[in-house]
């Protein structure tokens, strides 16, 4: 017997050995994080968030959808906890959302919403800018939003028309912002502003970042909006009337505000990626449940493989996504440029979710339209995930950009 042939019989009977052994005693795979084993803080931090959402968000997730308040005492508690401060690695930060928004991710967006608040001056900010504005929020339970939006640009952030007009040693700032999460909560913005008037000048200098606080006169902010879903995380719109902010509120220099508003993303889209898995999951438990008690033609629905094979896609698009946030994750943890895996995970993640609550109450029937049952909050909620950081046609104009740029650089065209 050849050499080669010896190998090759030798792999395929310890491969059998692994088979026979793997279908009777191992238990099945149960996960990504299973196989890429969490290190000890992680699981004390997954752990940690899992036990706050079971005990602290489930139980008043109706209740707080129902009411559309928002949730200020679970926002304390997560605060007193540790779950919401900025010095949470990224990674970590994604596994906490990912369990949060398993509970309702309405909560989790009030919760996070103040981290994308805080990104541009954790990326962008001096020592003096951090040191006064995010050591207050890990000081006290405040929080932060940021303003870029406005009713007449959302995609296309270069239509950004809020002015800042620079005064002696301050700015004064003027116009509208839409859309903004956390705006009736907030102790500061971000605020993305034009201080370039003239239309030609590209957007990488015409901008520019400001940290405004809420209570400057001038700050006019509008009504909470009543949105489909996550109905108890505050958005709003924000007038800005002549208001007055020192120049030394100003992230990095003159121009500056583009690159910093946009580059806050690469941060921030993983765990918007890890929260819109959070709510597929909560879906794939919940029509997993309702397959093993529901009964038609005298079985479980589970045994109908139309509707198991639902829940393989659901797991199969988790498992993917999971993956997606995970890579976009540990390259911010790693000092590695993301915008492709962050666009990535946001996109497939945002889609895979909605596909997911929709068979979800797809596999619940009638139940799954009715808001006494589980998935039709899930539903709702899931939408968002396509729309805000960056609607899921944006990513896919980042990844694709990203990726031909790539193919012209090894030379392939
Ligand atoms: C609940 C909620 C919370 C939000 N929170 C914040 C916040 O905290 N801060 C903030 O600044 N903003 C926030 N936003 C705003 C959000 O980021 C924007 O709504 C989003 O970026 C889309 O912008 P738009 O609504 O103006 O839609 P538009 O830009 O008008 O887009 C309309 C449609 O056209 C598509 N489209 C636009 N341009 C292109 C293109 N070039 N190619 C292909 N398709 C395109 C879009 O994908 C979308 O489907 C929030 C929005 C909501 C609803």
């Amino acid at each position: 017997m050849g050499s080669l042939t010896k190998i090759a019989r030798r792999g395929l009977q310890s491969g059998l050995r692994a088979f026979s052994s793997a279908s009777s005693e191992e238990k099945p795979d149960s996960g990504v994080c299973d196989i890429f084993k969490l290190s000890d803080e992680q699981k004390e931090i997954q752990e940690l968030a899992r036990k706050f959402t079971r005990e602290e968000i489930i139980p008043q997730a109706a209740e707080y959808d129902r009411t559309m308040q928002y949730p200020w005492p679970v926002v304390k508690k997560a605060w007193s906890l540790g779950l919401t401060n900025t010095h949470i690695p990224a990674h970590c930060g994604c596994l906490i959302a990912e369990e949060l928004a398993y509970g309702c991710s309405g909560m989790k967006t009030a919760i996070e919403g103040s981290g994308l608040g805080q990104t541009p001056v954790v990326i962008a900010g001096n020592e003096e800018q951090q040191k006064k504005f995010l050591g207050r929020l890990v000081e006290e339970p405040l929080v932060a939003a940021y303003a870029v939006t406005e009713p007449g640009a959302g995609s296309d952030v270069n239509g950004v028309k809020t002015k800042a007009v620079k005064k002696g040693d301050e700015y004064i700032i003027n116009g509208q912002k839409m859309w903004i999460t956390g705006a009736g909560v907030a102790n500061w913005f971000f605020v993305l502003t034009r201080t370039n008037s003239d239309p030609k000048c590209p957007a990488s200098k015409a901008f520019s970042g400001f940290i405004v606080e809420s209570d400057t006169p001038g700050v006019i902010i509008g009504r909470k909006e009543i949105n489909m879903g996550q109905r108890c995380s505050d958005t709003r719109g924000i007038t800005f009337e002549d208001v007055r902010v020192p120049k030394e509120n100003m992230l990095l220099r003159e121009g500056d505000g583009f690159k910093i508003a946009m580059g806050a993303f690469d941060k921030t889209r993983p765990p918007v990626a890890a929260g819109a898995v959070g709510v597929a999951q909560r879906a794939l438990d919940e029509a997993t449940r309702y397959s093993l008690e529901r009964k038609t033609f005298g079985v479980p629905i589970v045994n109908h493989q139309a509707v198991a094979f639902m829940l393989a896609d659901m797991a199969m698009n988790i498992e993917t996504a999971r993956l997606a946030w995970w890579v976009a994750a540990w390259q911010t943890d790693n000092g590695i440029r993301n915008s492709y895996f962050s666009s990535i995970a946001k996109a497939f993640a945002g889609d895979m979710a909605n596909k997911c609550v929709t068979d979800a109450v797809q596999i619940f029937g009638g139940a799954g339209f009715n808001c006494e049952y589980p998935v039709e909050k899930l539903m709702r909620d899931a939408k968002i995930y396509q729309i805000y950081e960056g609607t899921s046609q944006i990513q896919r104009l980042v990844i694709s950009r990203q990726h031909v740029e790539a193919f012209k650089q090894k030379g392939m065209s």
